[in-house]
């Protein structure tokens, strides 16, 4: 079985946690997210010692996505994800690179994620779950055997994501949260976008966004 490892790099203002994840065996990876500070992320490239195989875009907000174009350019990889919905949210990252002060360029992925496709990382293998809300193409990262999960910004320790940006659907989100991420089991660890790792089971019993009938 694929031990998987991860190594999470805080960038952009926005604090981002861009994750390198990769499969122990192979020492192939995927950057997840790599939504700027490019210089940082290669640097932890190199210190893990692992070839990227491919990125991976949780969604298409700019603190996630904004040097993905860049990146693939200077890997020479492809990119798979999010939904075909946040498409125009990843025309319009130069503009929002301009409004919040940092460079992002415009990206379209080499492949779109639907729910139920698998991306592959290595031998590891990631079941795609379309979880909107947060923003309309949001997609989620399991591994079942390995217990373990990429949400982006759809779930966070003690909270959920913000849907007050455009496309945001906060029934919608709770909906993917309590229908898809409650079910996939109470020891699923996962990374979130922001902020500290956490598991399913300590937020299906301690997030207060998910308790009662859950409307935000
Ligand atoms: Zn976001
Ligand atoms: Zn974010």
């Amino acid at each position: 079985m694929p031990d998987v490892r991860a190594a999470i790099i805080p960038v952009t203002p926005f604090q981002q946690n861009c994750t390198l994840l990769w499969c122990e065996k192979t020492k192939k990876a995927a950057v997840v997210d790599p939504g700027g500070d490019l210089d940082q992320i290669k640097q932890a490239i190199k210190q893990s010692g692992v070839t990227v195989e491919k990125i991976i875009l949780t969604h298409g907000h700019i603190d996630h996505a904004g040097g993905a174009a860049e990146l693939r350019e200077d890997l020479d990889v492809q990119i798979e994800g999010p939904h075909e919905a946040d498409r125009f949210l990843l025309d319009r990252l130069a503009e929002q690179g301009q409004a919040y002060g940092f460079p992002a360029r415009a990206v379209t992925p080499d492949r779109w994620l639907n729910e139920g496709d698998t991306v592959t990382v290595g031998d590891l293998v990631l079941d795609v779950l379309h979880c909107p809300g947060h923003s309309p193409g949001s997609v989620v990262l399991v591994s079942k055997d390995q217990r373990f999960a990429l949400v982006g910004d759809v779930l966070f320790q003690g909270s959920v994501g913000r849907t007050d940006l455009p496309g945001g659907d906060s029934k919608a989100l709770i909906r993917s949260i309590k229908d898809k991420l409650l079910l996939l089991g109470d020891d699923i660890t996962f990374i979130c976008g922001h902020g500290p790792m956490s598991t399913i089971g300590q937020e299906r019993q301690t997030n207060p966004f998910l308790q009662g009938d859950g409307m935000i």
